[in-house]
């Protein structure tokens, strides 16, 4: 299948052109020092290669939240030293004042990162004063911030109508896992779909129904579709309210041939805490002043004969309350058997979602998925099937 956007492969001769890159430089910092380098490394490809090809490469992202001012503390100069080091290249930063000179004395292959593109209030508004102002530096624009794409920001989709526009590799790379995945899968598909509340999930799990053939419900959100099949789940985190809407899902499930999940056995304890005393037991047998905390071992086996049969895993939300030990159990066990099925060919797994990845990483795994996006809320719209201005905006 043709893409419906141009990459850096249909960007023709570039040596001299300026490309303004828009990426994700938004890491975290502590005392000065970038805490999660993730996101720099993402942008090593496309800048590099924008570089190496001869391009002024002018680099263009947010840094926190500075709400339309200019604000010290969420510069990009903070970030120029660490990104120097990830990319192993000089890196100049360029303040908005006297952009247009700056520019205009770099040379080919130059990197640069600007000021922080929400040092103006017009950025998140999307407003063409601000576009014509980033617009006018460059010649060319890449956009490689799939984590930035849900947003219809100046940089992150007006551009795209103002320059010629190409997404970059780590975009490309992104945007191919994800259809894979969900777009045009090979089936069977399983999604897992676990995490905290059922109210923060609801588009996704309706958008998966129509589209997966084994919907994998866990973590705390489990608990309303089990009181929704009538389990009396003690003092578990549960939206009694949304029992209706766990019903409703199920039934669609049902209509569309979708075969929902839900534990069997769990494990409980009497506190929200790292090792209280715990019980294993089945759903119907959890006592009145009990949480559940975890998906149980029987039914995590089970899950992994599911996965075995099918060929796509999409996964967001973990299993249970993975950061306090022993609720980390089955999201670790699954993920190990999610990743030995990729490892042996049989499975395509995609996952997304910030306490996904870190529970990945806590099971030691993330790098033997097909692919782990750090996108956090782009990656969520994309699983409720929504189109990503930014992504829509490269596709003319
Ligand atoms: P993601 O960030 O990957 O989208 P969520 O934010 O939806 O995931 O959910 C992660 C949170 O869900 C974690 O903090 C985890 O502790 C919590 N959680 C999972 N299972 C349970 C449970 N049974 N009871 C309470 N919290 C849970
Ligand atoms: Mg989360």
């Amino acid at each position: 299948m043709s893409k419906p956007y141009k990459t850096l492969d249909d960007m023709g001769d570039i040596q001299g052109k300026r490309v303004l890159v828009r990426e994700d430089l938004n890491v975290p910092m502590q005392d000065g020092a970038v805490t999660d380098d993730t996101r720099l490394r993402a942008t090593v490809t496309t800048v590099a290669e924008l570089a190496d090809r001869g391009a002024i490469v002018l680099v263009l992202a947010h840094f926190g939240r500075p709400k339309g001012q200019p604000n010290p503390d969420m510069s990009l100069a903070l970030v120029t030293k660490p990104y120097e080091a990830v990319l192993g290249r000089p890196v100049r930063f360029i303040d908005w004042e006297g952009a247009d000179a700056t520019v205009g004395t770099l040379q080919p292959g130059d990197i640069a990162v600007l000021e922080n593109t929400r040092f103006f209030g017009g950025e998140e508004k999307n407003d063409p004063a601000v576009v014509d102002r980033f617009a006018a530096l460059g010649d060319m624009y890449v956009n490689d911030a799939f984590s930035a794409a849900h947003r219809a920001h100046a940089s992150t989709e007006g551009l795209a109508h103002r320059l010629p526009a190409f997404a970059g590799r780590a975009m490309e790379a992104e945007l191919a896992a994800l259809e894979k995945a969900l777009g045009n899968p090979e089936h069977p598909v399983a999604a897992v779909v676990g995490g905290a509340k059922v109210s923060t999930k609801l588009d996704v799990l309706k958008h998966l129904v129509a589209r997966v053939d084994h919907l994998i419900i866990g973590g705390g959100m489990a608990n309303t579709f089990l009181a929704a099949r009538g389990v009396d789940v003690g003092k578990s985190l549960c939206e009694h309210d949304l029992t209706g809407t766990a019903e409703a899902i199920m039934d669609a499930a049902d209509k569309a041939g979708c075969t929902v999940h839900l534990p069997y056995d769990v494990v409980v304890a009497k506190e929200f805490r790292a090792d209280p005393p715990t019980r294993t037991v089945n759903v119907h047998e959890v006592a009145a002043d009990e949480m559940i905390l975890d998906v149980g071992p029987a039914a995590v086996e089970a899950l992994g004969d599911v996965l075995k049969n099918c060929r796509t895993l999409v996964w967001n939300g973990p299993m249970g309350a993975f950061e306090m030990t022993p609720f980390d159990a089955a999201t670790v066990a699954l993920a190990r058997t999610a990743a030995a099925l990729t490892g042996d060919g049989s499975l395509v797994s995609v996952a997304g979602g910030g306490d996904t990845v870190a529970a990945l990483n806590h099971a030691g795994v993330a790098s033997d998925f097909t692919f782990v996006s750090t996108a956090g809320g782009a990656f969520l719209e994309w699983m409720e099937g929504r189109e990503l201005p930014g992504v829509a905006a490269l596709a003319g």
